[in-house]
Formats: C-alpha cells, sequence, structure tokens
C-alpha cells in the first residue's frame, strides 16, 4: 500500500546484548512510593494505581539530551524502574506476570510539574504535564534472562553529581505483578508496551545544562543531559 506522507519512525529502543527492543505504548504509574505521595501532598496512600500515558516518541535514549520544553518553569525529573512486556494479553493474573515481562530498564518520567498540578486543580487531564516531547529517557532494557525480575534495590538519581532521589525499589506500594495485573484489566498490553512504575521521593526542578544519571541496581546507568 502505498503512503500518501511519510510514515512515523518505529521508535525502539537498545537491548544489552544486542537487538533493540520497538516501543508501542508508554503506560505511567502515578502515585507509588509513599514518600513521594507526601512530598506532593496528596492522599490517600492506598488509593488503587491509576494510569497515565505518553507518547513513544517521547523516547530520548541513553546519553540523549532533553530539550528545555516550552511552557514551563517547573521542568522535573521522577527517576523509575521500567518494565519492559515481552507477551501481551488481558486481564493477566498477577502470578501469571512476570511471564509477560521481556526485561527491565531504568527510565525518567520528566514532568512540567506547575502544569501538572494546574490539571490536578482544575480535573483536567494531564497530558501538558506529562506527555510533552522528549519527556521519557530510557536506558538500553536488560532480557530478564540476564538480570532476573527487579523486586528490590536501590533506585537513585543525581542532578550534576548530587544525589537527590534515594530509595529502594521494594518501597513501591504496588509491585511490579501488581501493576501489570491491574493495567491489562484497563487495556491489553501488547508487546513493546513499556510500564514506568513511579518515583520515590526528591523531585525538583532542573535547568538547562544539568546532568541527571538515574540508576536502579542491576540496571544500566541513565544518563541524560538538559539542553
Ligand atoms: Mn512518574
Amino acid at each position: 500500500m502505498q503512503m500518501l506522507i511519510a510514515p512515523p519512525e518505529i521508535i525502539s529502543v537498545a537491548v544489552v546484548g544486542g537487538g533493540r527492543f520497538p516501543v508501542r505504548r508508554i503506560y505511567c504509574v502515578g502515585r507509588n512510593y509513599v514518600e513521594h505521595i507526601r512530598e506532593m501532598k496528596e492522599s490517600d496512600e492506598r488509593d488503587p494505581p491509576f494510569f497515565f500515558q505518553k507518547p513513544r516518541d517521547a523516547i530520548v535514549e541513553n546519553g540523549g539530551t532533553v530539550p528545555y520544553p516550552p511552557v514551563t518553569e517547573d521542568l522535573q525529573y521522577e527517576a523509575e524502574l521500567v518494565v519492559a512486556i515481552g507477551e501481551g494479553g488481558a486481564a493477566i493474573a498477577q502470578e501469571q506476570a512476570p511471564r509477560h515481562i521481556f526485561g527491565y530498564g531504568v527510565g525518567l518520567d520528566m514532568t512540567r510539574r506547575e502544569r501538572q498540578k494546574e490539571c490536578i486543580k482544575r480535573g483536567i487531564p494531564w497530558e501538558v504535564g506529562k506527555a510533552f516531547d522528549h519527556s521519557a529517557p530510557c536506558s538500553e532494557i536488560v532480557p530478564v534472562a540476564q538480570c532476573g525480575h527487579i523486586a528490590s534495590g536501590r533506585i537513585s538519581l543525581s542532578v550534576n553529581g548530587e544525589i537527590r532521589q534515594d530509595s529502594d525499589v521494594d518501597r513501591l506500594i504496588w509491585k511490579v505483578p501488581e501493576i501489570i495485573s491491574n493495567l491489562s484489566h484497563q487495556y491489553r498490553l501488547m508487546p513493546g508496551d513499556l510500564i514506568y512504575t513511579g518515583t520515590p521521593a526528591g523531585v525538583s526542578a532542573v535547568s538547562p545544562g544539568d546532568t541527571l544519571v538515574a540508576e536502579v541496581a542491576g540496571l544500566p546507568r541513565l544518563t541524560i543531559r538538559i539542553g
């Protein structure tokens, strides 16, 4: 079939050990570490998980630059464990969830914070705060065969060498199998989906020229520069 305009490029991220992981959708979990909920002064810590999406072409690969985006003066990072889905499914039981995972990576859920807060206040969708261009940096994906399933381990983020976020993946309120199960009851998961699992406390604003390094124990270090 002849495409009448140039088709969008296939978005993918590198896989440790070779090859690439094509990205279909990017789901993100909101409010998934207690200390971050508290620093955002948001309420009930036991609320069920909720999800928002970013466009797949918001991916920025490791070593890349996030241009300082328009319509914000409060660009913030959120370091997150990323789950890469290798096998699709709907209404997945928690016990079955691990077999749907291709691998894990480290991501940044970049946020226009004052825009997001405005959306929360006005009860309107979060897109302008969360789903902007270059808002989803992601490291190389490590296949489960290499890294195993990640349920604990240090998660941290530094800005220009100074640690700002420092927690442990075992402090996730909703664990990875629960996230996959819950999300797959709302949407059919497909190979190529990425799930950003939420951020610990310590979020703050960054400026052009800053270097962000996000780490999860056992995964590649994600280094991003703010342009
Ligand atoms: Mn987040």
